[in-house]
Formats: C-alpha cells, sequence, structure tokens
C-alpha cells in the first residue's frame, strides 16, 4: 500500500550511491519526498503504482537503462509527468535520445547541485502548465499528435488509440506514406497542409477526417485529426433530402428527372425503348379532407410499399426500373428495355390489380384504385419533359373516361393543347374579317320590370367550329394578348350602335365587357374616349363591367385604367361578384356603380338557406354603399319572386331576356318615340317573358 506522503513525490533512479543521494536531496530542497531507487525496473514499478510528482533518471543502470524506463512510463499513457534524465558531459546523442525517449528535460553531469533543486522546481511548475493544456486538449474532441519530419512520434493526444504509438492504428493503411510524405514535407516548407481520409478505423461504419499539419517552432509537425464523420454524414442527409421524398423514401421529382434523362441517354445507345408511366390515385384527396393528412401520409407509405413490392416481382437482366413520387398522389414508374412498352403495359395491369385491394388502417378500409397513363419514348417524345407530359394527359383521359385505368398515350390526346392555339389563329381571322358579333341582353328593373339597359356580349360563329363560346375563346384571346383588340372592337361596334339608336332617338346605356387583362396591358379609356367622340354620343351611356379581381391584385396600372374610364363620364359595374375574392375592402375603397351578383349565387337563391344569406348580405352591403345591385342569371320565377321580395334592384337573365341582335331588341324592347330633347329610359312595360 502507497504510505500516505505530505509532499509530493520525486522519483529517484541512480546506479551510483553518490549521485543518488545528491538528487535526493535536491528533490528535498526542492519541496519533495524523494523515493529512490538504484535501478530501473524497480524506479518504473514505483513510477506506475505511485502518483509521483517528477522523475530523475540516470541513464546507465543495471537492468533497465534511464531511456528505457522513460519510455515505458510514457508509453503508460502520463504524458505530462515531468521526466528528467541525468546525461553524460556534453553527450549530443544521449540528448537527443533522451528527448526522442519522451523526457522533459536532461540535466548534464557534472550536476550543477546548487542550482538544480531550483530547476526540478521549474520543470514541475512548468509540468503543470502542461497539464492543464493537455486537460484542455483533452476536452476536445481531435487527436493531435507531433511527429519528426521522418514521421518518428513525439508527442500524440490520440483518443482513437491512446496507445498507439503512432497514426498507423487510425489510419488508412493506404494513406500512410502519403501521410508521413505530408509531415516531411511541411517540416521542410512549413506551408500547413491538409488531408482529407475516408474509412479510418477498421470494421467500423465508414469515417471520414480532416488531417491538418503544421510545422511547430521545433521543427517538428503537428497533425490534428478531426472527425468529420458527423459532418459528412449530415451533408449526405441533406442530398438525401434533395434527392429522395421524406415520406416513402423514394426518388423525389428532382431525382427522378436525373435518372430519366439518363435512362433516355442510355436508351438512345443502345436503342431500347423507355417506359414512363404516370399513376394517379383516385379519390385520394378525399381521404386526406376526411381523415387528416397522417392517414393520407400512412396511405401514401402503404402505396408506396405496394408498388415497390410489384416492381420487385418484375426485376430481369437488361431491365432498368424505377420507381419515384413526383409529390402528393402521383408516382412515375420508369423501364428502360428493348420492349419497354409491352413490359409497362404488364406492370401497370398488375399495380392497377393490386392497388383495387382495399389498404387497411385500424379499422378503416380504403380503396386508392389508380389511374396510369403511359408513354414510351422514342415514339411518344424524346425528352423526360415531354415524356411525362403525355403520360400525364394519357394518366388524366383514364381518370376522365371513367372506363379503363391504363392508357396508352396517343397524339389526339394532346389535341385539347393544340386546339387553344388552333381556336387563337381561326380567331385572329376572325377578327380581321370582322366576323364577330354582338348580342345584347337586357336588364330590367324589379320593381316595375322597367328596361334599365343592355349589356354587350360578344360572339363568335366559327364556319368549321360553330358558335364558340366566350368562355371558351376569351380565356384564348387574353392569353394571346388579342383581347386588347377584341375590347376595341367591341368599344367600337357598341359607340357605332349606339350611334344609330342616338339617331333614332333611342337612349339605351350598353354596358361592356372589358377584361382584366385590358386593364392591365391596355388602354380602354383611350379608346372609349376616341370612339364616343368618333360617334358623337356621350360616354355616359356606355358602362364598363369588370370583375372584381382587378380591384384585389395589387395592379396599379388597372386602378388607374378604371379610374379614367370613370372620368370619361363612363359608370362602372363589378362584375360575376362573389366569385373571386373574399376581400371587400376594396368595395369601401372604390366603390362601383353597381353589383352584378353571380349567376351562382342566384341560382339556387330561393332553395339553398346559405345562398339566400350571402345574397341578402351583398345586398345589404351594396344599400349601404348606395350601389345599385344586379342579379344574373334569373332563370326561374321563383328566383324573380325571391329577389322582388327582398328588394333586389335589377336582374338580368333567360326567364326576362336572352342575348339577342340589336335588330331584335329594338322589334321587342326598344320603342323610338319621336322627338326627344332628354331622352327617357324606354319603358317595356310588364315582363316579357320569351317563349322557347
Ligand atoms: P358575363 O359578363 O357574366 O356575362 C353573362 C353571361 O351569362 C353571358 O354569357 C350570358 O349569355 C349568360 N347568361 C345571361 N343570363 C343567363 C341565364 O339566365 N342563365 C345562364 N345559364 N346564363 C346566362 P356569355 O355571353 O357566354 O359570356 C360569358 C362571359 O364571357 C361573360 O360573362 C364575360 O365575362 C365574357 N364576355 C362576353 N363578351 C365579352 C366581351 O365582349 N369582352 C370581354 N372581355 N368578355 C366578354
Ligand atoms: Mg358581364
Ligand atoms: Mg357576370
Amino acid at each position: 500500500m502507497t504510505p500516505p506522503f505530505l509532499k509530493p513525490l520525486a522519483l529517484v533512479a541512480d546506479d551510483e550511491d553518490g549521485g543518488r543521494l545528491l538528487l535526493a536531496e535536491a528533490a528535498i530542497v526542492a519541496g519533495f519526498e524523494p523515493l529512490v531507487f538504484d535501478n530501473g525496473l524497480d524506479a518504473l514499478e514505483a513510477a506506475l503504482t505511485h502518483d509521483v510528482a517528477i522523475v530523475l533518471l540516470d541513464v546507465e543502470m543495471p537492468g533497465m537503462g534511464g531511456f528505457d524506463v522513460c519510455r515505458r512510463i510514457r508509453a503508460s499513457k502520463r504524458m505530462s509527468l515531468p521526466i528528467v534524465i541525468v546525461t553524460g558531459h556534453d553527450d549530443k546523442t544521449a540528448i537527443n535520445l533522451a528527448f526522442e525517449a519522451g523526457a522533459t528535460d536532461f540535466v548534464a553531469k557534472p550536476v550543477n547541485w546548487s542550482l538544480l533543486s531550483h530547476r526540478l522546481a521549474y520543470i514541475v511548475r512548468n509540468a503543470d502548465r502542461e497539464a492543464k493544456v493537455l486537460t484542455l486538449l483533452e476536452a476536445i474532441p481531435d487527436a493531435l499528435w507531433v511527429l519528426s519530419p521522418s514521421g518518428g512520434l513525439r508527442w500524440s493526444q490520440n483518443k482513437l488509440a491512446p496507445d498507439a504509438t503512432g497514426l498507423t492504428a487510425v489510419m488508412p493503411e493506404s494513406r500512410l506514406a502519403e501521410i508521413l510524405e505530408t509531415v516531411a514535407q511541411t517540416a521542410l516548407d512549413a506551408r500547413p497542409r491538409m488531408l482529407t481520409v475516408r474509412d479510418g478505423a477498421s470494421g467500423e461504419a465508414p469515417r471520414s477526417a480532416e488531417l491538418r499539419f503544421t510545422r511547430c517552432e521545433s521543427g517538428d509537425v503537428l497533425v490534428v485529426r478531426q472527425d468529420t464523420s458527423e459532418r459528412t454524414a449530415a451533408a449526405q442527409r441533406i442530398e438525401h433530402l434533395a434527392f429522395f421524398d421524406t415520406l416513402t423514401g423514394l426518388p423525389n421529382r428532382q431525382q427522378c428527372g436525373e435518372l430519366a434523362s439518363r435512362c433516355l441517354e442510355e436508351a438512345a445507345t443502345g436503342s431500347q425503348s423507355v417506359a414512363f408511366m404516370y399513376l394517379d390515385l383516385n379519390g385520394f384527396k378525399r381521404i386526406n379532407d376526411t381523415f387528416g393528412h397522417s392517414v393520407g401520409d400512412t396511405v401514401l407509405q402503404r402505396v408506396a410499399k405496394i408498388l415497390c413490392a410489384t416492381l420487385e416481382s418484375f426485376v430481369r437482366p437488361a431491365l432498368e426500373l424505377f420507381l419515384a413520387r413526383l409529390g402528393g398522389d402521383e408516382f412515375v414508374i420508369i423501364a428502360r428495355h428493348a420492349e419497354a412498352r409491352s413490359i409497362a403495359l404488364a406492370i401497370a395491369k398488375v399495380v392497377a390489380e393490386e392497388l383495387e385491394k382495399p389498404i387497411l388502417y385500424g379499422t378503416l378500409e380504403f380503396i386508392t384504385a389508380l389511374s396510369i397513363g403511359i408513354a414510351v419514348y422514342p415514339e411518344d417524345g424524346r425528352d423526360v419533359e415531354t415524356l411525362l407530359k403525355h403520360a400525364d394527359t394519357a394518366m388524366y383521359q383514364a381518370k376522365m373516361s371513367g372506363g379503363p385505368k391504363v392508357v396508352v398515350y396517343a397524339p389526339v390526346m394532346s389535341a385539347r393543347i393544340r386546339d387553344s392555339l388552333e381556336l387563337e389563329t381561326r380567331l385572329r381571322r376572325a377578327l380581321r374579317d370582322n366576323a364577330l358579333a354582338l348580342r345584347y341582353q337586357p336588364k330590367f328593373r324589379l320593381t316595375d320590370g322597367v328596361l334599365v339597359g343592355v349589356e354587350a356580349l360578344v360572339r363568335w360563329f366559327d364556319p368549321e367550329l360553330g358558335e364558340v363560346s366566350p368562355n371558351r375563346f376569351v380565356p384564348v384571346a387574353e392569353e394571346s394578348g388579342l383581347i386588347v383588340d377584341i375590347g376595341a372592337w367591341v368599344i367600337r361596334n357598341v359607340a357605332e350602335q349606339l350611334a344609330l339608336w342616338n339617331a333614332a332617338g333611342i337612349a339605351v346605356p350598353v354596358a361592356i365587357n372589358v377584361s382584366g387583362k385590358e386593364l392591365l396591358f391596355a388602354d380602354p379609356a383611350r379608346v372609349i374616349h376616341a370612339e364616343t367622340a368618333r360617334t358623337g354620343i356621350p360616354a355616359s351611356l356606355i358602362e364598363v363591367e369588370i370583375t372584381e379581381s382587378v380591384f384585389v391584385t395589387d395592379a396599379i396600372a388597372g386602378r388607374s385604367n378604371v379610374e379614367r374610364i370613370r372620368a370619361l363620364g363612363c359608370r362602372v359595374a363589378l362584375d360575376d361578384f362573389g366569385t373571386g375574392y373574399s376581400s371587400l375592402s376594396y368595395l369601401t375603397k372604390f366603390p362601383p356603380d353597381r353589383l352584378k351578383i353571380d349567376r351562382s349565387f342566384i341560382q339556387n337563391v330561393d332553395q339553398s338557406y346559405s345562398d339566400a344569406a350571402i345574397v341578402r348580405a351583398i345586398m345589404s352591403l351594396a344599400k349601404t354603399l348606395g350601389l345599385l345591385v344586379t342579379a344574373e342569371g334569373l332563370e326561374r320565377d321563383g328566383q324573380l319572386r325571391w329577389l322582388k321580395a327582398c328588394g333586389c334592384d335589377e336582374g338580368q337573365g333567360y326567364l326576362l331576356a336572352r342575348p339577342i341582335a340589336a335588330a331584335e331588341l329594338e322589334r321587342r324592347f326598344l320603342r323610338p318615340q319621336a322627338t326627344q330633347e332628354e331622352i327617357p329610359l324606354i319603358e317595356s312595360g310588364p315582363f316579357r317573358v320569351p317563349r322557347r
């Protein structure tokens, strides 16, 4: 058992009695309790079993010399224990050997005994400081070595293999030569260097580390090894997130695109086919809406599993097959093979069958039947985008038809898209040939049935397509910019019509529809001004119907155009009110003259409690703001009665009058009165319900 020492211990080992005595005395003077030995082995034993503060070793001793004792002590992890070796006079080799063995300091013979005690005290104090630094180094996760230029270990603070004498234990064998070369280079030119190594210790998860090399003042090289495995793993996770769908672990849209284009490249060189299968779950939205997203997510995960399992049964040589999730309930299967088309059909058939079986979730059963569209390279497209689009078109066809679940793409399916291009061409021609026409639909005051104005509605009759609804061609015209010319055409024709009626002594306000696109990108106010001036009619006879969106979007241009139209003396009506946006604040900021309540609210106003509530709310809002209200799309007596009872100002609809040509309008509703200074609005008497 270690006796209880009050002072710090100094271990002294010298085989010569005189030297041993003097060393022990110096230790006592320096404040230590000496433990004295005459041979190396006993000294080593004591150093390893006692908590000594300093070790003083003679070089030559029987059994084990000072260098070996020193080396053994260091090998036992006592890195900061100060070890002083007493060397022969001026023996440079011995001094070098002492440091190589890990000695802290040396004392050359003949020993200056009077100074030795001071020196010992200093060495211990320094060692304390070093111990603190070591504790600090201990706290950082990096491993450190100090190596001689030739790669010999001077010092090490190596957490991964604390007993190892060098880098070998933690460095891949294959990189060792390179690491030693880097040490030598750094010792030579003092330029800091860095190496990245992977797969350090064997038998573990792949690790990566950075090795930094710096030359110390002594000329040795400090090597710091920082474990970057976590950083690398994090980077890999991020990469994974960017390319894989987190819910199912499948490649995501981006990764799908990359895999698919590589597939196409390989198919091109090998003259193979690539089938794109676009899968969409039927009614998935309902599952999500009804049972919540976590149920929806689980269903998607199950579907992904079923798809994977199904595809596994198709794996065979020379077939490249992969599955991706594009997002939502849309999946894509891509197959590259010489016979990709027939393989895709076979896969689609099995997949469709598999997903016809219900998916169980607790007590719930979900049927997630699929619609699948197939497009094949090279016939149906030569790039990923086109192929995906065509597969999607085919899928859509499958979904819409309600018939087959699997549909192979055919060019006619894209006809819809081509249609709009053709429509644009034909519309352009119609406009040029002045082949458009206007119909006028009357609006009546509900209290007394007086015609208060008409709405001009554009009509297009194409010799081949027949009558094309504005609901179909106006969006195409807006898309292509043609709407600007159509708008100008309408204004010109309405102005001319108004001039004719004016000349006949009839003054009837005409409302024209102005598209939001015109307000944003054209100048309808200028056109109205020019046309009213040219035809000599008052602008106050023109009312402009615009939709809510113009007010809601931040389109300053749109608003200022509306203000300029109003400044001409035109009235402004807000069309299709209620369908667009819920924010009504703009109504107070920039009130129109009239609100036209959309047909969809009027349709069941006398039968639906909620529609009735909405219409009542709109009417009371309008009353507060002093606006006129027109109900659109009146088709039944019930609606008319309800609206009259609720005090709605005006009505428009097939029940009262359909859109009709100017001549018919004149004949049925406008009875010119001979000469008038100021032309009153024409009284139409009681409602005339056109016979159908
Ligand atoms: P809108 O401005 O809301 O016009 C009312 C639409 O409802 C007209 O359809 C009209 O024929 C229809 N309608 C009127 N009463 C009834 C009814 O009782 N029942 C039903 N089911 N429908 C009724 P139309 O003429 O097909 O026009 C559709 C839309 O096209 C218009 O909606 C308007 O937004 C746009 N449009 C029409 N002409 C023009 C135009 O000259 N320029 C612009 N920019 N857009 C126009
Ligand atoms: Mg309208
Ligand atoms: Mg409308």
